[in-house]
């Protein structure tokens, strides 16, 4: 019997799953497709930055980070991101540039002149920029696959075409059922990206997390002085940067609804460059390229921050990264073996994105781990098979 069922083959439950099997509990891992990296894994811009507001984000990410730059698969870039402040934000933006250099991540503070060094832009209505030397780029599949590798290596079953339908919580054992079995395991956490409000239901749970479709549009192929860091303008949510000889581009669109819809949504191409343009002119001499332009969901929260931990007995939630679950994978996979193993995050205080969902989805953390009793294997923690 696995001690844990971890249903999501993701970068977050690939993690996981290996932080799991490392700690020394045999590990199922469910996923509904056929392959791994199959949801916003595999769609994701795939840019990682310290540069947040929220302290908790700030060490995810940048924890993160560090791990994924000794991984060869993660093919980790520091590419950097480049904000454009506008005047209005100036102030919001100090304040995290104080809690991230508090914490002690590489960030500067740049003059508009010398952020012009790094990609050319209109300087109206802007204060300043900041730059994250050590932001960047990964590469999601290949850091998904290294961790399910790895998992795998340590005892771990991969179970590909295989969905989660339902489970019941029955004698201090979760009872999993798929199309092709029954499991039961004294753990069971969901990993499922956007899909985790669906899957909560099916526990008759009501997790607030939901799907919002994103683009990623990109440019044919042009000639450009130099790579682009990935760089925001915070005015209007615009970003761009080099892939190869290309620049992928991009915005949200507030007025997305949520829900599973398909397909890019060419008409976000409008605003999307006018926003573009309005900073970056030389936009204007570059082509599409609609073939290799993309889309795909993220998993929202309504507060925009994940939801970590346990939420019920024996029921841990890892989703809701609203947008920068691929940054912050690699820490996460590690907390949530922690929670498992010690009967609490120990790495980073987790405590605010569990009480969190509370407020935002009616549920409430039991503390269930075990009220603090280490999950069945202890002191196994570290030991490799
Ligand atoms: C366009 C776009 C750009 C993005 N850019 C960035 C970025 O630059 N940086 C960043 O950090 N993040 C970015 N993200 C967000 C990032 O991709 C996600 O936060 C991250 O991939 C979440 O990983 P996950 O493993 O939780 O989810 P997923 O990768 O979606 O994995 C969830 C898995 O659960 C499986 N699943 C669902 N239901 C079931 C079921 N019933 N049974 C079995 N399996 C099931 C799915 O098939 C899927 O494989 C972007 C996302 C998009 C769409």
């Amino acid at each position: 019997m696995p001690d844990i069922a971890v249903v999501g083959a993701g970068i977050v439950g690939a993690a996981s799953a290996f932080r799991l099997a490392e700690g020394g509990l045999e590990v199922l891992l469910l996923e509904k497709e056929p392959t791994y990296a199959q949801g916003s894994t595999g769609k994701s811009a795939a840019g990682v930055r310290v540069q947040f507001s929220e302290p908790l984000n700030v060490l995810l990410s940048y924890r993160s980070i560090l791990e994924y730059r000794e991984i060869p698969e993660a093919a980790y870039r520091p590419t950097g991101y480049l904000f454009l402040v506008p005047e209005g934000l100036a102030e919001a933006q100090e304040e995290a540039l104080k809690v991230q250099k508090a914490l002690g991540v590489p960030v500067e503070k740049l003059s508009l002149a010398e952020a012009q060094r790094r990609v050319p832009f209109r300087e109206e209505g802007l204060a300043y920029a900041t730059f994250g030397p050590m932001d960047g780029t990964i590469d999601p599949h290949g850091a998904t696959a290294y961790y399910l590798r790895e998992a795998r290596r340590l005892g771990a079953e991969v179970r590909f075409s295989e969905a989660f339908l339902s489970a019941r919580r029955e004698g201090g054992l979760w009872r999993v059922e798929t199309p092709k079995g029954r499991y039961e395991a004294p753990y069971l956490l969901l990993s499922t990206g956007a899909w985790t409000g669906e899957v909560g239901r099916r526990l008759g749970l009501e997790i607030p997390v939901f799907p919002v479709r994103r683009m990623v549009f990109a440019t044919a192929p042009a000639p450009f002085p130099h790579a682009f860091p990935l760089t925001v303008d915070l005015g209007t949510g615009f970003y761009l940067r080099s892939e190869g000889p290309r620049l992928l581009f991009g915005r949200s669109n507030p007025e997305e609804p949520p829900g599973f819809r398909e397909g890019v949504d060419w008409d976000w191409l409008g605003p999307t460059l006018e926003a573009g343009l309005a900073r970056f002119p030389f936009l204007e001499g570059l082509s599409l390229d609609r073939k290799a332009s993309w889309w795909g969901y993220y998993e929202m929260t309504p507060d925009h921050n994940p939801i970590l931990g346990f939420v019920e007995e024996g029921l841990l939630v890892a989703a809701g990264f609203s947008g920068q679950g691929v940054q912050q994978a690699a820490m996460v996979g590690r907390l949530m073996a922690e929670e498992v193993v010690f009967g609490r995050a120990r790495s980073l205080d987790i405590e605010p994105s569990a009480s969190g969902a509370s407020s935002r989805g009616g549920f409430l953390r039991s503390g269930a781990s075990s009220d603090a009793t280490p999950c069945c294997l202890g002191p196994a923690w570290g030991a490799r098979r």
